[in-house]
């Protein structure tokens, strides 16, 4: 398996492209990690990788989205970019999560990129307009990575994305990516909808046959303004999908990343170890993308360093989530997580302006934390990649952690639809 993935990279790839992911992403991200390690012995903090929402505009309407996709565009333009990476790049990072709505919405995106060619960029895109233009642009800048998701087969894609053939519009974009040569993943935020068709070894290898070097599944998470609860996976298909993934690591030429479970099979929140946070459209600075909450911003005056480092609202976010679970408070206390809200008189980061309400009717649900179903990596390169790099870092030492909630009981409604 090893070997066919070098073949892969070896022979399907841009060398020069390899090399920008080796050095900016492996190397000096691996080396952001081990600062952040060193930081946090220092009581000091900020976190290693940082994902950003460059703008909230989308040109589809998925099921579940949290992201005030209709409202009057919202974008972080090239200057507050620029700060927030050199400030970013001056404590060791290199990696950055891009966001939206649809990131290529944003005018400046492609100028964001070719800045810095130090760094890395993973843009998490619905990939209907990355164009053989656009895809030659990423080429050419080296140090960008597609992750596009695909929810689903023709029909489901379409009713999970709100939209008329939103599959092929998707799967032309994929193509531009990798008719360029442009290292690219497909992500799929798994839901019931979509478990049967594509946690299976036929999309795999379908992918590969196409060309894509990794794929990532996200769980499918009820939350924002229609959150959809009847989509989430039980336990049970959270595990199924754990199993595959460890499986697929093991016997497949294609890299699969998923940022909630360390080497051991333990689950992990990767905001509530630090490894993470949030900058949304709107420059508000946010535990995760889902928490939609914040008591700082980008745009504040002090330097990023010191924001990171002060704030209070941040802090006690880690350590509540790290005491409630393993894994995600959202889903499974969202109860606690409202009060440190109201505690802080956070600010609702939406542009609609519910989300203490959304918070409030949401009903406990277990996420990936699943005791006594850990299941180890099978795999001795990611169970050394993640033992060395994407680990809890400390934060639940010593904890005991409640078993999650059970699943909801069904209700009319839920059986329904
Ligand atoms: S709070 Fe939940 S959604 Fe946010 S990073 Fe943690 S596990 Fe993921």
């Amino acid at each position: 398996m090893y070997f066919r993935l070098a073949k892969r990279v070896l022979t399907e790839t841009d060398p020069r492209l390899v090399w920008k992911l080796a050095w900016n992403m492996g190397v000096k991200g691996a080396l952001s990690v081990f600062r952040h390690k060193s930081r946090l012995k220092r009581g000091e903090f900020y976190p290693p990788f940082l994902y950003v929402s460059v703008i909230n505009s989308c040109n589809l309407r998925c099921q579940g989205c949290w992201v005030d996709v209709g409202h009057k565009q919202a974008t972080i333009d090239v200057a507050a970019m620029d700060r927030l990476i050199h400030e970013s790049k001056q404590m060791g990072n290199s990696f950055f999560g891009i966001l939206g709505g649809e990131p290529f919405m944003h005018p400046e995106l492609l100028q964001i990129f070719e800045r810095h060619p130090d760094c890395y960029f993973q843009v998490f895109t619905n990939g209907q307009l990355i164009t053989e233009d656009v895809a030659r642009a990423l080429r050419k800048f080296g140090n960008v990575t597609p992750l596009v998701s695909v929810e689903g087969t023709e029909i489901i894609s379409d009713e999970r994305r709100g939209r008329l053939q939103v599959w092929s519009k998707t799967m032309e974009g994929l193509h531009h990516c990798l008719k360029h040569k442009v290292l690219t993943g497909v992500c799929t935020s798994v839901c019931k909808t979509n478990i049967d068709d594509l946690v299976t070894n036929a999309w795999v290898d379908r992918l590969i046959e196409m060309g894509v070097f990794y794929m990532w599944y996200h769980t499918y998470r009820p939350v924002g303004p229609d959150p959809h609860p009847e989509m989430s996976l039980t336990p049970e298909q959270q595990r199924r999908v754990r199993q595959f993934v460890v499986d697929t690591r093991a016997t497949k030429p294609i890299i699969v990343v998923d940022a909630y479970y360390d080497h051991a099979g333990q689950a992990l929140c990767p905001a509530a170890t630090g490894f993470t946070h949030h900058v949304g459209p709107w420059g508000d600075i946010e535990p995760c993308p889902i928490i939609q909450f914040a008591k700082e911003s980008i745009y504040d005056e002090r330097p990023l360093r010191e924001t990171f480092q002060n704030s209070e609202f941040l802090r006690d976010f880690r350590q509540l989530a790290a005491r409630s679970t393993r894994g995600c408070i959202v889903l499974e206390a969202p109860d606690a997580l409202k009060t440190l809200v109201d505690k802080h008189s956070a600010r609702d980061s939406t542009a609609r302006q519910t989300a203490a309400a959304e918070l409030e009717a949401m009903i406990p649900r277990p996420s990936q934390f699943d005791p006594g179903h850990e299941i180890p990596e099978r795999s001795w390169a990611y169970w050394l990649a993640k033992k060395l790099v994407f680990n809890d870092f400390g934060a639940y030492n010593g904890i005991v952690h409640n078993p999650p909630p059970k699943p909801p009981v069904a209700t009319e409604a839920t059986v329904a639809s």
